[in-house]
């Protein structure tokens, strides 16, 4: 299905909810926020179903709490944005499940198109990309302030700043006209990349110390408990700056980090160029993309870390 489609979805509907998935990252909270401006400046009353308190550290220069979904608010449609299964939606996964009038916008390819209405477009490399095109090719609206800083936002988040593969002219040229509209790129980037608390850097040392290679060095793999964490009086989301680090070791073809949260271990898989990650992920019950993908586990961290090894054996 086509991005008309979710033109006319949204034009049928007044009272729409926008959700996102769970641990939400920059292209989650910048595409959520740019569907949320693109309604508004379309007359809809909307909602984003993120709780401010859920929105990461390095995000809140971005987010707006007004986009906040009120206890009990009443909606007549639904539209999930970045979210590749039911399952991860961050809230109202039954009342989405029951609804005849929902909507799915998302560019991961394992994403089977769980809505009524669908736009999956595993070529887009950011939800936030989606949203361009709806608002500046479907609906004619070219996005300038807080909307075009909001996919901005997006678009730099999952291209880890137009330099991941899945990065093309399109993108570029996408960027390029987010900042002829007036977007503060350079300040974008500081607040995505360049900014860190002094927490951040001191937990370096704990992280880079489970750091563990196999495979002759084609597997690299760091750990984080909870535990830590909370020693350090920090939150899993203040440390996602890591996540691709093990990936970065030369010679490395996937990089792995285990996030151990109370009773489940969270996965992250990042690969170089020559494994597709998504199929691994989708294996085990998750998803992505074929350069970043991601597993919940609901075992130990031991037998996670067996399964995921086993399974990389294989395919390496
Ligand atoms: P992460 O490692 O959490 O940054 O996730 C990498 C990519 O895989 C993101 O695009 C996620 O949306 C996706 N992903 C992560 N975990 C899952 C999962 N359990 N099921 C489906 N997709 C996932
Ligand atoms: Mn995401
Ligand atoms: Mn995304």
């Amino acid at each position: 299905m086509s991005l008309i489609e979710i033109k006319d979805f949204i034009e049928k509907h007044d009272n729409i909810a926008v959700i996102g998935h769970v641990n939400p990252d920059g292209d989650c909270i910048g595409s959520c926020l740019g569907l949320w401006y693109l309604l508004k400046s379309l007359g809809k009353n909307a909602a984003v179903c993120i709780k401010t308190d859920d929105v990461p550290h390095h995000l809140r220069f971005i987010w707006n709490p007004l986009a906040e979904a009120q206890e009990g608010q009443v909606f007549d449609a639904y539209i999930s944005v970045d979210c590749a299964t039911l399952d991860r939606l961050c809230c109202l996964n039954d009342v989405f499940a029951k609804s005849e009038h929902t909507a799915c916008i998302d560019h991961h390819r394992t994403n089977s198109g769980f809505a009524t209405v669908n736009a999956v477009i595993p070529t887009a490399p950011a939800a936030g990309e989606i949203i361009y095109s709806l608002a500046a090719d479907v609906f004619g609206i070219k996005p300038t302030g807080e909307l075009a800083d909001a996919i901005y936002t997006a678009i730099v988040s999952d291209t880890g700043g137009f330099k991941y593969s899945s990065t093309t002219s399109y993108t570029m040229r996408v960027g390029a006209d987010l900042l002829d509209a007036g977007v503060n790129g350079t300040a974008i980037f500081k607040n995505l990349f360049d900014t860190y608390t002094k927490k951040q850097i001191d937990i370096v040392g704990d992280i880079t110390s489970t750091l563990t290679t196999y495979f002759d060095g084609k597997v690299a793999s760091i750990t984080v408990t909870d535990e830590l964490l909370e020693s350090k009086g920090m939150r899993f989301d203040e440390i996602d700056f890591i996540t691709n680090l093990p990936r970065s070791i030369e010679g490395v073809e996937v990089g792995v980090y285990f996030k151990k949260k109370s009773d489940e271990i969270r996965v992250s898989l990042r690969s170089g160029e020559s494994v597709d990650v998504s199929l691994i992920a989708a294996h085990f019950g998750g998803g992505g993309h074929a350069r970043a993908a991601g597993i919940t586990f609901k075992c130990g961290l031991e037998e996670a870390k067996k399964l995921i090894l086993d399974k990389l054996a294989e395919v390496l």
